[in-house]
């Protein structure tokens, strides 16, 4: 999508840093981040938000699912522990409306969600 600005990070139009990729997915720093760890991966699919999942584009979540351990090796947090949350829509908080994962961690966090 011309104006998401995911899309822009994937196409290498906005600068990102860039922890790992493949074909369907990648994994980068988050710009504001909330713990030592913070990492947003996403499908290199447009995708809006979880609503937006259907049997056409559900290889490409599974991929960022399967991404999530990969990504907690390359920054240590694989045996400490990690958050792995997706904000969708207004109550949810998601600002960005790109189907994305942020895997928090490097900090114990609080049990419970909020
Ligand atoms: P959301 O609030 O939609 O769940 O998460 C969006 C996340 O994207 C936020 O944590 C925000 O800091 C991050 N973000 C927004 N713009 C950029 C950007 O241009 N580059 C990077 N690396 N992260 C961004
Ligand atoms: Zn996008």
């Amino acid at each position: 999508m011309s104006d998401c600005i995911f899309c822009k990070i994937i196409e290498g139009e906005i600068p990102s840093t860039t922890i790992y990729e493949n074909e369907s997915v990648k994994v980068f720093k988050d710009i504001k981040p909330v713990a030592p760890v913070h990492l947003i991966i996403v499908p290199k699919m447009h995708i809006d938000d979880t609503e937006d999942i259907n049997d056409d584009n559900k290889a490409a979540v599974a991929e960022c699912l399967n991404a999530v351990k990969v990504a907690a090796k390359l920054a240590g947090v694989e045996k400490s522990g990690y958050r792995v949350i997706s904000n969708c829509g207004k109550d949810g908080g998601q600002t960005v409306n790109h189907l994305h994962f942020h895997l928090i961690g490097g900090v114990k966090m609080r049990e419970g969600l909020i």
